[in-house]
């Protein structure tokens, strides 16, 4: 398969050093193995995006020498391949509209004894997979059993990480049928993702490892669309000095990129490489 990567940031903020890893590890990903590299802008959630930062973190990018190999891709044209992508699932009856608001699914969740931990995406109990009893649609869903037994797919579902190795997930169990599209009409980041990869022909997909979590679900979609799976490798995350994940959701401070070559060199150390080799693959301003 001639390799194809991508980096996907979504424009809710600037780069920052942990998203600069993930950005520096599908760069030079794709340029060892004479490949293309993509940046595509996962402006889908709308009401998180801010106005410009699309910009600003394409120039983020060309400071620290990564342009993308052809024009950017962005997430909000693209309405026409996710309406066509949920579609097909509709027509497979793959998908079904939920009526159910975050109460109603909280609610049929205690019943069932399962309360939602902590930090956890709760688990849709399935209330509308079999109608929506009177209620009006909201959301569209993925039936992941009817997906998993339509194409006879293994349960837990399997795939390889080229660094964290074997990952099991039980999708069924543990994430429960996914929301495609959403209650307010915005596209999920799932089907948005998985549609794209396979338009963008993304051989592999290099990203934090903070979005592991999500590759069984996407797995599961590119199967129920007949789209191939591209390999995957999940980088190592930065965590700052409380600890924490560093994320533009827990406030971590934009790259400072007065000197270029030292906040690519950081990066660089976390995936342990060496300075050197991470400078002979970039046209870093010097
Ligand atoms: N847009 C996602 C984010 O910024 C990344 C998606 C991906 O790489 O699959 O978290």
């Amino acid at each position: 398969m001639r390799y194809v990567g991508r980096f996907a940031p979504s424009p809710t903020g600037l780069l920052h050093p942990g998203s600069l890893v993930a950005a520096l590890a599908s760069y030079l990903d794709a340029r060892q193995q004479g490949g293309r590299w993509l940046v595509r802008i996962e402006d889908v959630d709308t009401p998180r995006c801010i106005l410009g930062a699309d910009v600003a973190l394409l120039e983020q990018l060309r400071l620290c020498g990564m342009v993308s190999d052809a024009p950017v891709m962005y997430q909000s044209q693209r309405n026409a391949a996710y309406k066509a992508a949920l579609g097909q699932l509709i027509k497979r009856g793959l998908a079904y509209p939920c009526g159910c608001s975050r109460k109603d699914i909280e609610a049929a969740q205690a019943e069932q004894g399962r309360l939602k931990q902590r930090h956890t995406a709760a688990v849709y109990p399935g209330t509308c997979r079999n109608g929506l009893q009177g209620k009006a649609a909201r959301a569209w869903r993925l039936d992941v059993q009817r997906v998993i037994d339509t194409l006879q797919l293994p349960t837990p579902l399997q795939w390889q990480d080229r660094r964290l190795g074997e990952q099991t997930q039980d999708v069924a169990q543990e994430v429960g049928d996914f929301v495609l599209r959403r209650a307010d009409g915005l596209w999920a980041y799932q089907l948005a993702v998985v549609v794209d990869d396979a338009a963008q022909g993304v051989s592999d997909v290099v990203r934090g490892e903070d979005l592991a979590d999500n590759t069984a679900r996407q797995i599961l979609l590119q199967r129920a669309l007949g789209l191939p799976t591209p390999r995957y490798l999940h980088t190592p995350l930065v965590f700052g000095a409380n600890g924490e994940k560093l994320s533009k959701q827990n406030g971590a401070q934009a790259l400072d990129l007065s000197n270029p070559l030292q906040a690519v060199n950081q990066a660089a150390r976390v995936l342990g490489l060496a300075p050197f080799d991470a400078l002979a693959a970039l046209s870093v301003p010097r």
